[in-house]
């Protein structure tokens, strides 16, 4: 079964694979393409002819997408359920993870637009209830955040533990979104306060991470169709009145009179900040620090997908995670693309990233 496909609406994390075409700073240099895609859900080293003689292994995802594929069906196929989950009262994490150049930014940038309609679409044919749509974006470089949609918030904001809400961050400017047109500004507001960061910081967003959380507020009218022909029902004590009334459906939507659920779009430091090969000191002689956020998230989304959920999770060592903590775990549900370089100067990261992808399956 594929990630759009029925097993997808239990599954807690959704892993799927983005290899890119090669760019043109790869083909100029004469870069060769080093991994194929058999079919939706395989892919294999393809080893250039000096190395034909082995025979490597090929790793398999709920869903590979190749070169050709559009970031519509990486959506479709990936992303969408869990996107939706979020209006049916679940927390909802997307996540790009992947060496830099890999395609995060990119592939990111096409789901939020995908997502954005999704609700707007959702908000049409919901006429039961009424909707807020709020956003905030930050960013967390080097263990600070920074709020994206306050250029003026210079020093890093603190994290505090709300008694109900869980980690919050202080401070944060949290916008609501007239319509989708306003909430796009918003997001497009959130991407551009990024790029400044990257002029300001050499490389900054190999190392950084970006948050956008939507958050989706919504409530029952008390005076809709549904609501009445519920209450209509009930004092008639008729029977299947759950089952029958659409409104009260458990399997067609939301069944609360209020609802608050988030979706987190997160662009990641680029995985080399996380690999292995850091550790041994080797690129740390070039200031290439491993990035304490991406190592505890690896380790995080490895204990959540082992099936322990019981064993110490461990949350609270980095912001990203104490971040989204809530939205990880638990009731959650999270997508995690994993995007690759073709490229053979690249085959050691991107098989880092195939081996982070098989983990967290
Ligand atoms: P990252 O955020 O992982 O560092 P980017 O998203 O910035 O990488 O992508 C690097 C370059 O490759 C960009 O110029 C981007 O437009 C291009 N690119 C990435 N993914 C694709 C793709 N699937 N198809 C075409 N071009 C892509
Ligand atoms: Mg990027």
């Amino acid at each position: 079964s594929t990630p759009g496909g029925p097993r997808a609406k239990e599954e807690k994390i959704v892993v799927t694979v983005r290899l890119r075409p090669l760019n043109k700073r790869e083909q100029l240099a004469k870069d060769q393409v080093a991994w194929e895609c058999l079919d939706d859900n395989t892919i294999v080293y393809k080893p250039p002819p000096q190395e034909r003689s082995v025979q490597p292994a090929p790793f398999t995802f709920d869903k590979v997408f190749g070169p050709a594929s559009v970031t519509e069906a990486v959506y479709e196929e990936g992303v969408k359920n869990v996107a939706l989950s979020s209006l049916m009262g679940i927390n909802a994490t997307i996540f790009a993870y992947g060496q830099t150049s890999s395609g995060k930014t990119y592939t990111m940038r096409g789901i939020t637009e995908k997502a954005v309609i999704d609700i707007y679409n959702h908000i049409i044919n919901t006429p039961e209830r009424d909707f807020t749509i709020k956003i905030s974006g930050l960013e967390i470089y080097n263990e600070n955040v920074r709020d994206l949609l306050n250029s003026e918030s210079g020093r890093s904001l603190k994290l505090l533990d709300d008694p109900e809400k869980g980690t919050v961050v202080e401070k944060l400017v949290e916008e609501t979104a007239s319509n989708d047109q306003h909430l796009r500004h918003l997001i497009s507001i959130c991407e551009a306060q990024r790029q400044v960061g990257e002029t300001a910081l050499n490389d900054n967003s190999s190392r950084s991470h970006q948050i956008i959380r939507l958050t989706i507020e919504s409530t029952l009218r008390e005076n809709s169709d549904c609501v009445r022909s519920f209450v209509a029902s009930l004092v008639r004590k008729e029977q299947n009145t759950f089952s029958e009334n659409p409104c009260f459906n458990f399997t067609s939507g939301l069944t609360s009179v209020n609802a608050n659920d988030v979706q987190n779009f997160v662009d990641l430091a680029g995985s080399e900040r996380a690999s292995q090969s850091l550790a041994d000191g080797a690129r740390l002689r070039e200031g290439c620090h491993i990035n304490l956020s991406l190592m505890t998230l690896t380790t995080v989304i490895r204990k959540l997908s082992s099936g322990k959920r019981s064993g110490h999770i461990p949350y609270r060592d980095s912001k990203l995670t104490r971040i989204l903590q809530h939205s990880l775990g638990g009731n959650a549900r999270t997508a995690i693309i994993c995007t690759l370089s073709p490229a053979l100067s690249h085959f050691e990261q991107s098989r880092n990233t195939l081996f982070f992808a098989t983990r967290a399956k």
